[in-house]
């Protein structure tokens, strides 16, 4: 496929084989023409959302408190520049563009542009872990996030190659 042009122009910049848009089989993930304020996140950071995915969000937040379950926003919608910048400090490290690309999406494919996905937390559990998956949070959204309209995007050897990311959900109104 061809790349909008300024996503294209951070692909030549970052090293992003000319081919990653064929080879990898994610999506391309537009950015939403609306996004609102969230609650701040596990870190103190402003956060956003498009207002449907905030809404859905609160509410399965809420009914979880309910019932007694922590969960927490860890991460929201980032933009086209922030996964660029994030890849950018990666490869300042010293690992390589192919590296980086097994645990993180190139800019314009993270699901996190659509302002519908969340990385959730909960209590006593170290942030974006495996482990995620043993808490009663997990349990919990499990049993219930598809009645808010959230689905677990990168189950265990997912279609996508994508590491099994119990922590990330997302948003769909369909
Ligand atoms: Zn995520």
């Amino acid at each position: 496929m061809n790349l909008p042009k300024p996503v294209q122009s951070i692909h030549n910049a970052l090293g992003i084989p000319a081919d990653y848009s064929d080879s990898c089989s994610l999506p391309f993930c537009e950015e939403p023409s609306q996004l609102v304020a969230t609650e701040r996140d596990f870190y103190d950071r402003p956060q956003q959302l498009t207002p449907e995915s905030f809404a859905a969000w609160t509410a399965m937040k809420l009914a979880a408190a309910n019932e007694q379950v922590d969960i927490f926003l860890i991460s929201a919608y980032r933009s086209t520049q922030y996964q660029a910048d994030l890849l950018a400090k990666k490869l300042g490290s010293g690992i390589t563009i192919e590296e980086v690309l097994t645990v993180n999406a190139a800019p314009g494919f993270s699901e996190h542009h659509t302002g519908r996905a969340v990385d959730v937390g909960t209590y006593g559990c170290d942030a974006l872990a495996e482990v995620f998956e043993n808490t009663v949070a997990f349990q919990w959204l499990e049993e219930n996030a598809a009645a808010f309209g959230f689905t677990m995007s990168y189950p265990r050897n997912n279609a996508y190659g994508i590491i099994y990311e119990p922590w990330h959900w997302c948003f769909s109104d369909n």
